[in-house]
């Protein structure tokens, strides 16, 4: 029974907690991280590989003449798809790579005002201003002019 007892591997001294949310692993969890931030970190690992993709002219143009409504299009997917394929393929600025998911979220608020996006979303009403004037999502679509009667 003493041999058994040496070949069981030692429990950690204390619990530790995941450096990301901060929950508590659990006591067989030989990683640095939790599970779900495990795969949340993999798969921003894996976005930055994506990210040197040029835009293929169409995309650009598309992009340029309506947004990612127009790019969701021509793509053929989601909106949301098509803001991760703006940031990806550089259409927008590099630096929002590190807010994709906050940028896929404003496609779920559209017409919701720029001050409540940025109370949800945790960032300055400016830079929800400045991220829908970019990617052409509008705070609330004007109502045109009904001119088909005539
Ligand atoms: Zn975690």
């Amino acid at each position: 029974m003493d041999t058994l007892r040496t070949l069981r591997p030692q429990a950690p001294p204390a619990p530790r907690a995941c450096p990301r949310c901060g929950c508590r692993l659990a006591r067989d969890n030989t990683d640095s991280h939790c599970s779900p931030c495990r795969f949340a970190l993999t798969l921003e690992e894996h976005r930055e590989l994506l990210l040197d993709d040029e835009a293929t002219p169409e995309y650009k143009a598309a992009f340029e003449s309506g947004g990612v409504v127009e790019l969701a299009r021509v793509a053929d997917c989601s909106v949301a798809d098509a803001i991760s394929l703006a940031i990806r393929s550089g259409l927008v600025p590099r630096r929002w790579r590190s807010s994709e998911d906050k940028l896929r979220a404003l496609v779920d608020l559209e017409g919701i005002r720029h001050v409540e996006v940025a109370v949800r979303l945790g960032v300055s009403r400016w830079t929800v201003a400045t991220w829908r004037d970019e990617l052409g999502l509008q705070a609330k679509r004007k109502r045109r002019p009904n001119r088909s009667a005539s």
